[in-house]
């Protein structure tokens, strides 16, 4: 007997069983009470919401779910798949009075392309976690391959990139989110049903920037990401639950090439594990690319036809609306006509009444594609998938007999020629067409959902019953052996890329390799590279591809105190005594004050993927620093400009004063950076956000204009230190005033404030012409040291004959010494002349 909103069943006591769905009562499932008349009441709390998976596709996206079966969920329009296309209409004239924009996506939108190409997005999965200077990105904005106009973000950062639509800019991510949220309300209408949870597919080698924007689109779709899981690991799970039995281990290469990317991935799968062992692919490679090799090899059989010189400039010609059809259109009938010759011989790629000549005369496009010319113009894509097919092989040191099974999934893995090379390498036997290969990954996507959701369905009975549940309480199927043999008990994911560290002289560290399995952490020692250093500057990159790829930097700052700490841990072993003397015995020293620093670096990669870097200064405890990389681009957008002011600095002619202020206010700022990103909404919090930006340039403008806070300040404390006894105590209150005045509005003061904070501790000192002379000499000193030992001696003389003065002396005794003290004083100025506007650098770098 079911009910809306529950189960009757007879159960073994003869009496009968109401099994009650209470909804959204975050309680304990499994609670059962009995009640009067033998009957047994089973209150489960199921989550009235259901989770599902997304395979969102850079072409088309598609979306699942499991209960008993896995089931394809069927969009607004009726259909599986939803192309990956978002426009932004305007109703004319109405957009000036309604504000609210007008997205549409999937089909309708698609067919809106040719209407509209300017304001109409398709592929924008490529541009996720992208800026405009990739290599790759710039390409896209150069071809004609796109209508939309790509540009730097004005409020992100110069690595991230906005969409035009309509006068206004979208980040890749909120465009991807419009796909979700479309996918999430057909989903919950189809379903009659709310849809909170859902596993989301990215492709195996997406980058941590990429992986976190779309986690940012998902909840900006207002969908909650149980996993973000790999395009082949979900097709292979899709695979694996229907073709893998209980006691069958297998090796399975999926090879998985749509629209607009080719991902490969080796996995083995075995009692329900699904082990990824190493992934491979290119993000630029798929169906569209094959698209603009035909658009080409089209267009010039008909400027040869029409003897157009040059055919491009010729449809630049045409009118914007003929012009914009055309491409669309165009794109249409070609992809068409690749589709076709997947089952045909032959086919005809037809355009026609469009373009029209200066005569006004029509120029049609009518042309003839065999299979076998097909196969030639895309040998060289065929190839280069072969080859990286052959390269993932060799990486994890694989060879092709060690492969029990080659799936194929993805709309372009329909190309006999492609089935054929695949084949050629593996054999005909081994290689199989995924039977839906285009629905496969949200397939898996769901399936796993389906495993990490609380409540799942029995399969033998229907009745929910929690995860935990070993078999059904209500049927007593056996639910443990069920998931090993249909379903995913578990996922070892792989490391998708290289990860390195930089180094000072330029070279890369490797700290993760690539398919390394996951969780998995690496810790390294590092030195600083220079004595002084109290700047980290450490990058983290990928290699894609060969190439490099940021994923992030971590700053990690030593201030005075960390390091006077250490300094008098240090000073207490030298003397031999106190606590730090031990460690003499030993015959350890606490650090050595001539070399730099050591730095350990952790990075840790989570089985979601998720990158943690930390570093800590093996000397100093207190110096440490931990985060999840690349979360945030105003941080990012910060520490570039950080970056770009330290960079400055070092390229211009700057001395010690000016560069221990820039030093001094990055360890400031890089604390305050740290602090921007919320650290459990991801969101920016803006105040911190334009205290920091405004210190980097308040920094900027007072060392361009010779003001060095930071080196008063350090005169200041030396002056109070070493002759403080000759300042009267009332004139001592106010300079350490005006000092702490000062050190505030370094943190956190307007550039202003800065200046009149400055001026007002240095004129203090102007008051005080004797402390001016003292500091002169102790300078010489200082300096003489370091460069000219021999001639120190006369200055300390001079600067024991003035604080050695006391009140008991006569008036030429007095006058003697300070005669004395001041004779030096042009030999002084000299040598400061001469030494102390050396340049100077700042140091962020680290080495082996
Ligand atoms: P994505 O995962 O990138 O969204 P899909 O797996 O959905 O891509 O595949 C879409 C691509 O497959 C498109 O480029 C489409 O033209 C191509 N495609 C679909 N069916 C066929 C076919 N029968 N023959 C060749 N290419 C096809
Ligand atoms: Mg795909």
């Amino acid at each position: 007997m079911n009910h809306p909103y529950g189960r009757l069943s007879y159960n073994k006591h003869g009496g009968i069983t109401a099994t009650i769905e209470v909804m959204k009562v975050p309680e304990p499932r499994g609670l059962s009470y009995k009640k009067n008349f033998n009957i047994f009441i089973n209150v489960r709390t199921v989550y009235m919401s259901k989770s599902i998976g997304i395979d969102l596709g850079t072409t088309n996206s598609v979306a699942a779910i499991k209960k008993v079966h896995t089931e394809i969920i069927k969009n607004a329009e009726g259909e599986e798949l939803t192309p990956s296309c978002v426009t932004l209409q305007f109703k004319k004239g109405l957009i000036k009075f309604f504000s609210k924009e007008n997205f549409v996506v999937g089909r309708h939108a698609l067919e809106w392309l040719k209407q509209d190409p300017a304001n109409t997005v398709t592929a924008v999965k490529r541009l996720m976690g992208r800026s405009v200077n990739d290599p790759e990105v710039q390409k896209i904005i150069k071809s004609r391959r796109s209508a939309n106009s790509i540009v730097t973000h004005s409020r992100g950062t110069e690595n991230s990139l906005a969409i035009v639509l309509g006068e206004k800019e979208f980040t890749p991510e909120q465009l991807s989110a419009k796909i979700l949220e479309k996918i999430h309300r057909d989903c919950e209408a189809y379903l009659g049903d709310d849809v909170e949870y859902a596993v989301i597919t990215v492709p195996a080698y997406f980058n941590d920037k990429q992986k976190h924007a779309t986690r940012t689109a998902a909840a900006l779709a207002g969908i909650k990401v149980q996993r973000l899981l790999p395009e082949p690991t979900a097709a292979a799970i899709s695979f694996g639950v229907d073709n893998v039995e209980n006691d069958d281990a297998r090796t399975v290469l999926v090879f998985d090439f749509g629209g607009g990317t080719f991902d490969i991935s080796v996995l083995t799968i075995s009692g329900g594990q699904f082990i990824e062992q190493g992934k491979g692919g290119n993000m630029w490679m798929g169906g569209e690319d094959i698209d603009y090799k035909l658009i080409d090899y089209v267009l010039s059989r008909t400027s040869e036809e029409y003897e157009i010189e040059d055919i491009h400039a010729f449809i630049n010609d045409q009118e914007t609306q003929v012009k914009n059809r055309f491409s669309a259109e165009l794109k249409r009938v070609v992809e068409q006509a690749k589709i076709d010759l997947s089952d045909r011989e032959k086919t005809t790629v037809e355009l026609l009444g469009l373009l029209k000549d200066s005569d006004g005369d029509l120029v049609d496009i009518d042309v003839d594609l065999t299979r076998d010319k097909f196969e030639e113009i895309i040998a060289p894509v065929v190839e280069g998938a072969m080859g990286l097919v052959k390269k993932l092989l060799e990486q994890i040191h694989f060879t092709t007999d060690i492969i029990d099974n080659v799936l194929l999934v993805g709309g372009s893995s329909r190309i006999p020629s492609v089935i054929r090379a695949v084949k050629d390498i593996f054999g005909e036997e081994k290689v199989l067409l995924h039977k839906r290969p285009m629905l496969a990954i949200a397939e898996g996507a769901a399936i796993l959902s389906h495993r990490l959701s609380d409540a799942l369905e029995c399969p033998g009975c229907g009745v929910q019953v929690s995860q935990s549940e070993k078999s059904c309480p209500d049927c007593g199927f056996d639910l443990d052996s069920h998931m090993i043999s249909h379903s995913v008990y578990d996922i070892i994911h792989s490391a998708a890329h290289d990860y390195h560290i930089c180094l000072d002289n330029g070279e890369k560290y490797l700290l993760i390799e690539k398919n390394t399995p996951l969780p998995c952490e690496r810790t390294e020692r590092f030195r600083l590279v220079h004595k002084y250093q109290k700047l980290v500057n450490m990058k983290f990159v990928n290699m894609v591809n060969d190439e490099e790829e940021s994923i992030g930097d971590l700053w990690l700052g030593i201030d005075d105190s960390m390091r006077e700490k250490l300094y008098e841990k240090w000073y207490e072993w030298e003397s031999g005594s106190g606590e730090g003397a031990k460690e003499e015995d030993s015959g350890e020293k606490p650090f050595d004050p001539e070399s730099p620093l050591s730095v350990d670096v952790t990075l840790r990669i989570d089985e979601n993927n998720l990158v943690e870097v930390a570093a800590s200064i093996v000397e100093l405890p207190d110096a440490e620093i931990s985060k999840t990389l690349s979360r945030g681009k105003a941080d990012e957008k910060l520490f570039i400009a950080l970056e770009e002011l330290i960079n400055e600095t070092n390229a211009g002619d700057y001395d010690s004063y000016e560069t221990t202020e820039i030093t001094s206010r990055t360890i400031m700022i890089i604390s305050d950076i740290n602090k921007v990103i919320d650290d459990h909404t991801g969101e920016v919090i803006e105040p911190v956000y334009e205290l920091a930006q405004r210190n980097i340039e308040t920094a900027r403008k007072l060392v361009s204009e010779g003001i060095t806070c930071q080196s008063l300040i350090y005169y200041c404390e030396h002056v109070l230190q070493r002759f403080g006894v000759l300042i009267p105590p009332g004139e001592r209150e106010r300079i350490n005033k005006k000092k702490k005045h000062l050190e505030d509005m370094m943190l956190r003061g307007t550039y202003q404030e800065n200046v009149d904070a400055y001026e007002a501790l240095d004129k203090v000192f102007d008051k005080s012409p004797m402390i001016s002379v003292l500091m002169t000499l102790e300078k010489a000193v200082d300096l003489c040291r370091e460069h000219e030992p021999a001639r120190s001696a006369k200055f300390v003389g001079a600067i024991h004959s003035l604080t050695s003065i006391s009140d008991d002396e006569g008036k030429d005794a007095v006058a003697a010494k300070f005669e004395k003290a001041m004779s030096c004083l042009p030999e002084a100025r000299e040598l400061i002349a001469k030494y102390d506007n050396i340049k100077a650098k700042i140091y962020k770098g680290i080495t082996k």
